[in-house]
């Protein structure tokens, strides 16, 4: 079903709003609503009227730019409470949740393990900005788990994560050059704001105004999966390259796998050319597998950086690697990086208490089997319907494209239908399915999912993909 839309101008940015649902359609939508089941109707008044408000007041309405659903159209759903694998906004409809507040919910949201360990430590404070032991048990659980990492700094984002590791880079190989690759994203720090994915591919910017020339200057941009590229970058920074920095896994322009040998190339060439390497594993980390794509691939980089699901949904990220380039950092070394809230007890607890859980017992299984039914079931469903697409999961990340495929890299993501995905979104969401609003971000399972959620799905998509 096309979803009518009318545009309306908010400072130079259209906006696509979808009708209100007792709003009149246009009589060539009406046709064809009659034509297929009709979706059950989906109130979203007090999203609407809270969103309005919300825009007065935050720029665009949101606190971080992928949440307003403008590549989707419509206005986003304004959230009330959630828990395991749903959540409820704040009309009491209630949604299948697969974003899972971008992939910190991999124990289920609100877990009542991870939500009995916090009203223990709000008891007992939640800042001490001084040592706790707190730190040193997570750190115990990263550096077990992760094989890249000896030693570990916690900070309180991806971003921050990946603006110290590449001060650390530079600081160590006393080198000012950082090799990323198109479409991959590693935070809003200036540095990384060159051929970026997530909301600034979403938004379709060009890389951001702001940032230093001198800063982008000094990130090169390879393609993804494409060793030859990379040599030749280094053969034209010859000496000058202090590291390589890349999603193992991309996440953020959809996504998308390395082919195999890409990741034991990228090992061979910082190798030979003494440089480092880093994987960023804000998103892969403890979701692929116990240790993350390092741990799936069997390649180990010499720095690795964590989020999300590190904090268990309360703000951790943090960064982590050989032991001697670790050292770099204050005060062990002489590399300055600090944080008032860094390591407070309180994202300790949700951290440790979410990595034990993934510890038990058939975890990655049972995520990997869940997610490998949703994806092959929905790509299934659209190749039944007639469309191109192609997809993939590993552990309990995944995602699909609106096109023939293979995708391997930034470009090819980019060939993906932008419309049909905007109906397909809105259709889901009418049926009761939440999906990240945007063909450039991947989709994430939480042990919280049923195979009766999976197949409640597989049937909303099949629903929608033959009329779309
Ligand atoms: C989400 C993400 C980041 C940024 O983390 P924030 O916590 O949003 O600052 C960095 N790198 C990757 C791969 C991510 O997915």
């Amino acid at each position: 079903m096309q979803i009518p839309q009318h545009t309306c101008f908010l400072g130079q940015r259209v906006l696509l709003v979808a009708p209100r649902p007792n709003q009149r359609q246009p009589s060539h939508a009406r046709v064809a609503v009659q034509a297929v089941a009709a979706p059950p109707k989906l109130d979203t008044s007090t999203s609407e009227r809270i969103f309005e408000e919300a825009k007065t007041l935050l720029p665009g309405g949101v606190n971080s730019p992928v949440r307003a659903f403008n590549s989707v159209g419509g206005q986003p759903i304004v959230f009330d409470h959630v828990k395991g694998a749903y959540v409820w906004d704040v009309d009491n409809n209630k949604f299948i949740d697969y974003v899972g507040t971008w992939g910190p919910a991999i124990a289920g949201h609100a877990n009542d393990e991870v939500n009995k360990a916090l009203s223990a430590q709000l008891e007992k404070g939640t800042s001490f900005g001084a040592p706790c032991e707190l730190e040193n048990d997570l750190a115990k659980l990263v550096i077990d788990r992760v094989p890249s990492v000896e030693m570990v700094r916690f900070v309180n984002s991806g971003t921050e994560a990946c603006l110290s590791v590449l001060r650390l880079m530079r600081a160590y190989t006393g080198r000012e050059k950082v090799l990323k690759f198109s479409g991959c994203y590693h935070g809003h720090g200036d540095s990384f704001l060159v051929s970026a994915g997530s909301g600034v591919a979403t938004l379709g910017l060009p890389d951001s105004p702001g940032v230093l020339k001198s800063s982008s200057e000094a990130t090169l941009t390879a393609t993804y999966n494409d060793l030859d590229d990379v040599r030749k970058k280094f053969a034209e920074h010859k000496g000058e390259i202090a590291g390589v920095i890349l999603e193992p896994v991309v996440g953020n322009s959809g996504y998308i796998e390395p082919q195999p040998g890409f990741l034991e190339g990228l090992r061979e060439i910082t190798r030979e050319e003494d440089t480092l390497l880093c994987f960023d594993e804000v998103m892969t980390g403890f979701r692929l597998a116990k240790g993350g794509a390092q741990d799936h691939f069997g390649v180990t980089p010499d720095l690795t950086t964590m989020g999300k699901i590190i904090g268990g949904g309360l703000p951790v990220g943090a960064y982590g690697g050989r032991a001697d380039i670790m050292k770099t950092v204050a005060p062990a070394g002489p590399m300055y990086q600090a944080g008032t809230l860094s390591g407070n007890p309180l994202a300790m607890t949700a951290g440790i208490v979410t990595l034990q859980i993934l510890e038990r017992q058939g975890t990655y299984e049972y995520l990997d089997k869940i997610t490998g039914r949703l994806v092959n079931g929905i790509i299934d469903a659209a190749h039944k319907a007639g469309h191109a697409c192609c997809g993939g999961h590993i552990g309990g990340m995944f995602g699909f494209f609106f096109t023939e495929g293979p995708v391997t890299c930034f470009e090819d993501a980019k060939k993906a239908d932008p419309k049909k995905f905007a109906r397909w979104h809105r259709g889901m969401l009418e049926r009761g399915i939440y999906l990240a609003p945007s063909m450039y971000e991947a989709g994430f399972m939480s042990l919280a999912h049923t195979t009766d959620d999976i197949d409640e799905t597989i049937a909303a998509a099949a629903d929608v993909l033959r009329d779309l």
